[in-house]
């Protein structure tokens, strides 16, 4: 049964204070007994079979998944507190996936199946989640370098060092924002700001805002801004969805024909058709799922062509027209923000070389919550479990291996 409200742990307490900076929640043969194992992080380079690097959706559903099969292991997360990515978003973002498919494996999204939850109920879920499983979840905690080490790995972070036999990064393929390099030439008068730092309008000066880039964030806070301020979007156009995802037959059905239907069973890296789409998202990005072009209109915002470089410090289109702003927003997406990693797993662009998230070139290096990783799903909370069971699938036969090998 479903309720709308986030469950405390089995021992009473609040489930947020079970993962706590520098701590650890043991997992292993003990794990499953109920027990509070909470045990104090040793200092000095520490051993562990596996190290998951983050512990947003992709991280905690590996996680989830390594305890099924009994593997001891820990997860690091650079965040002070789990779903800070979620926080961190946006005042108003709500999720565009209905509360039915917003639920990792094992555990329900606590909300009405046909309710969008708002950024924070996503935030708030997965630290629940952490804590219903008991995930050995340590906070505070940034990897800082991962470099090979005799026949494992070596996993700096500023708590100290661990080696592990097997490395999962969970940490998103986009973390670094990225901003056109002309952007440093643009009129002083000009405030900017990457849309990961975009919260609400009230932190945009008045005057008209220039949105560069027109997929969903773009969409998206040009529809929040347009309330309060003159809204230009800059961009080609991405698509759409032609339906609204928040309408009576959006909820009830067409949802799940976009979402698990194409997204999760046919736009798979398996199928023609999910590798032609995939190809296609390299050079134009996801469609606008919630956001439709007519709503742009009647909103007021005004489109344009994509900003090719600057004018007298002013941005310019494609088509010569200049931008006459006193903000721009820059909605231009992520680097993969991998130069932590020192092995040779990253390929172009500084993407990771993988087959469904398993390194090609190195054994025992794992990627999930990457963009395409096996299907469109991937990086969504819905299709992350399958990518999660199927990683951790390989690592308990790697396991299996080595303790036969070793006797
Ligand atoms: C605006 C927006 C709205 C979205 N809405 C939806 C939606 O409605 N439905 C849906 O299914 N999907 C949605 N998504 C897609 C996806 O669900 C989210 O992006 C989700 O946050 C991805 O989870 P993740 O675990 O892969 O990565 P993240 O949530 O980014 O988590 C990565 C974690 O790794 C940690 N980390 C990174 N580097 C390090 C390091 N060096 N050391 C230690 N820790 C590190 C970070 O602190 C972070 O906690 C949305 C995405 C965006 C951007």
């Amino acid at each position: 049964m479903q309720s709308d409200t986030l469950p405390r742990s089995r021992s009473g307490r609040d489930p947020a204070d079970l993962v706590e900076a520098g701590n650890l929640i043991r997992t292993g043969a003990d794990a499953f007994d109920g027990t509070d194992t909470t045990v104090s992080a040793s200092s000095g380079p520490e051993r562990v079979p596996v190290a998951v690097i983050g512990a947003g959706q992709a991280g905690l559903s590996v996680s989830y998944h390594l305890k099924q099969h009994r593997i001891e292991h820990v997860v690091l997360d650079a965040a002070e507190r789990i779903g800070d990515v979620w926080r961190n978003r946006w005042d108003s973002l709500k999720l565009f996936t209905p509360a039915k498919f917003d639920g990792l494996d094992g555990y329900p999204f606590p909300a009405h199946r046909d309710t969008f939850p708002t950024k924070d109920q996503m935030a708030d879920y997965l630290e629940a989640y952490a804590a219903k499983f008991r995930l050995p979840v340590r906070v505070a905690t940034p990897v800082v370098r991962l470099s090979r080490s005799g026949a494992g790995y070596r996993i700096e972070t500023t708590q100290g060092t661990i080696e592990a036999g097997s490395v999962v990064v969970a940490a998103a393929g986009y973390q670094a924002p990225r901003i056109p390099d002309f952007a440093t030439g643009l009129d002083d008068e000009i405030v900017q700001l990457h849309s990961r730092a975009y919260r609400n309008p009230s932190q945009i000066p008045d005057g008209p805002v220039l949105l560069v880039g027109a997929g969903n964030s773009g969409a998206e806070i040009a529809m929040d801004l347009a309330k309060t301020h003159e809204v230009w979007l800059a961009g080609r156009p991405v698509g759409h969805i032609p339906f609204d995802i928040a309408g009576f037959m959006g909820r009830k059905l067409l949802v799940r024909v976009v979402v698990r239907g194409m997204f999760h069973h046919l736009l798979t890296m398996r199928t023609p058709p999910g590798r032609k789409f995939r190809a296609k998202m390299q050079n134009r990005g996801m469609p606008l799922i919630r956001t439709r072009p007519g709503q742009l209109e009647r909103a007021g915002v005004k489109r344009i062509g994509r900003i090719t470089g600057l004018q007298g410090g002013l941005p310019v289109a494609e088509d010569g027209k200049r931008i006459d702003c006193r903000t721009v927003v820059w909605c231009t997406g992520y680097h993969p923000g991998f130069d932590w990693i020192d092995l040779p797993v990253l390929g172009s662009g500084g993407h990771p070389r993988h087959r469904f998230g398993k390194a090609t070139d190195i054994d025992g290096v794992y990627f999930m919550g990457l963009h395409f990783q096996y299907a469109v799903s991937s990086t969504m909370v819905s299709g992350v479990g399958r990518d999660a069971r199927r990683i951790a699938g390989w690592i308990a036969a790697d396991q299996r291996v080595r303790s036969s090998a070793s006797g």
